[in-house]
Order: C-alpha cells, then structure tokens, then sequence
C-alpha cells in the first residue's frame, strides 16, 4: 500500500505524518521543560530542516536562537564514512547552551563530527535532538538526549530524509523495501 519508487528503489510507508507530529509535539515539551538560558539551536543541514522547522515552532523558552550548519556524509543508501564540513557557525558561541538538530542519527560519525566542532568553540553545554535513531549501527558513546523514535537498521526518506537528493519532500518517512 502507497509504495513510492525513488530511482531503482521501492520503498514502503513507515511512519506516517500523523505520528511525526506526535513525536515532534512529545520531543518539544521535553525541551521545553529543560528551559536553557538563551538556548541556540544548531539545525545540521540537509536532512533534518522539516524536523527542525516543525520542532522550533513548539520551542517556547525565551531567547530562543536558530542557526545552521551542513556536514555530509552519505552517498546512496550507505555512509560513506568521509565526512566534509560544507559550512559551520562564523559567530562567537563560547559559554552558549547549545540544542543540536539532527535528522537521523546512524553510526555516530557525524554527530560525533559535530560536537567536536562545537567543544573547540568552548560552548557551556551541548544537548542533541534527534528525530531518529538506529541503536544497533551506532558506534558513539555521546549521550543522545532526545530521540524522536528509535528504529531497526533500514534505510529511511522522506520528512527531510533523502536519496540520492530525492524523497525529502514526502511527509510521510518510508524505508527501502527488500
Ligand atoms: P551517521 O554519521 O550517524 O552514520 O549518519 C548520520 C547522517 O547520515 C544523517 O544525518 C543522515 O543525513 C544520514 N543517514 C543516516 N541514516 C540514514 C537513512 O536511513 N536515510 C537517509 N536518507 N539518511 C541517513
Ligand atoms: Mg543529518
């Protein structure tokens, strides 16, 4: 039912708009109740901008701040391991309380990437947020602290997701059928 073809690829609904919602709304509160002074927001680029778009529209502490990095490393359905900071934050973000966007958290070699990024900026302290998380591929000992949903080692699009570029305007998320 409602399978999607990207390429050469068929995928298949997984999580459907409906339950994003409720997961962005669930995650939002939690935020929201840690209540971090003057918090910025780093929303890694390109996956998670649709996350992070709803989710920041729910954020009320005050002094709420946004800003963006982009940081690459998957090419095709497999991460490639290399990862190539395409741009970071130019400002002084020394003793800010950092919240870090990610879309989807897999092997850890990016958020790990970036929060080596941010701890040479002498940040004060640094949470991560992510929409998804695969347990059994990640290989970090970073603390997650807000997951959205935890799920198996499939690869996923849409809701920001992509392959190969295409996908990331469904708003359902789908994962690649065998
Ligand atoms: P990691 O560095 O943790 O292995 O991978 C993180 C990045 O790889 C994510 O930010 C995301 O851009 C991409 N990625 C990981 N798993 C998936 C997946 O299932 N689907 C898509 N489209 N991208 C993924
Ligand atoms: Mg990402």
């Amino acid at each position: 039912m409602n399978d999607i073809q990207l390429y050469d690829k068929k995928f298949e609904v997984f999580i459907k708009a409906d339950e994003l919602k409720h997961i962005v709304s669930s995650l939002a509160k939690k935020i929201n109740e840690s209540n971090l002074e003057n918090p910025l927001f780093i929303v890694v680029l390109n996956g998670s901008f649709l996350f992070a778009s709803d989710l920041i529209k729910k954020i009320e502490i005050p002094n709420t701040e946004i800003s963006f990095m982009k940081i690459s490393s998957y090419i095709g359905v497999n991460s490639s391991g290399k990862l190539k900071k395409i741009f970071g934050i130019e400002k002084d973000i020394s003793n800010r309380n950092i919240f870090i966007i990610e879309d989807i958290v897999d092997s850890g070699n990016t958020i790990h990437e970036v929060v080596k990024i941010l701890n040479n900026k002498n940040v004060k302290n640094i949470k991560i947020i992510t929409l998804l998380y695969k347990p059994d591929a990640y290989k970090k000992k970073i603390k997650i602290d807000y997951i959205g949903k935890s799920i198996s080692n499939d690869f996923v699009v849409g809701y920001g997701l992509d392959y190969n570029d295409l996908g990331r305007n469904l708003s359902n998320i789908y994962k690649l059928k065998e």
